[in-house]
């Protein structure tokens, strides 16, 4: 039997490419963790099924930040969906693999976009999204 797929709001699809172990608490992390590294980077981690959800998600599960299935930042964070959903065209409720959604970040997320489809999360200015995404773009060149 496989695994029930993962939910994911739009904005956490390239979160999670660029993901390195860093997070909002204790919780959060470990279960970034254990849904980036211990899944969608295993092997066959490509072939992971993702739910598309507008609300509250598998990343956000454990966040400080979250109040039921709103969060502390809920503005923000309704930006950064409306602008990763539109350049993904990740539809609500729309299943697709791991391994499809890298395809579609090469296909339609240039490197140097992230700064206005990401613009005020507190992580891109690390720079390691904008690096993770120059490698998806390396690896197939
Ligand atoms: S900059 Fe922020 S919203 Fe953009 S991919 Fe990185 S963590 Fe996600």
């Amino acid at each position: 039997m496989s695994a029930a797929p993962l939910r994911y709001r739009p904005h956490h699809f390239l979160c999670s490419l660029g993901f390195e172990g860093k997070g909002y608490s204790d919780a959060f992390t470990t279960n970034m963790t254990a849904i980036v590294v211990g899944r969608l980077r295993a092997a066959e981690g490509d072939q992971t099924e993702i739910e598309v959800v507008r609300t509250t998600d598998d990343i956000c599960a454990p966040c400080p930040k979250r109040r039921g299935t709103l969060c502390t930042s809920q503005a923000k964070i309704d930006r950064l969906d409306t602008a990763h959903a539109s350049a993904l065209e990740l539809i609500d409720g729309e299943r697709l693999t791991w391994g499809a959604a890298k395809s579609r970040i090469r296909e339609r997320v240039k490197p140097g976009d992230l700064a206005q489809i990401c613009a005020g999360c507190e992580w891109l200015p690390l720079g390691v999204c904008e690096a993770a995404l120059t490698r998806l773009h390396d690896e197939t060149n």
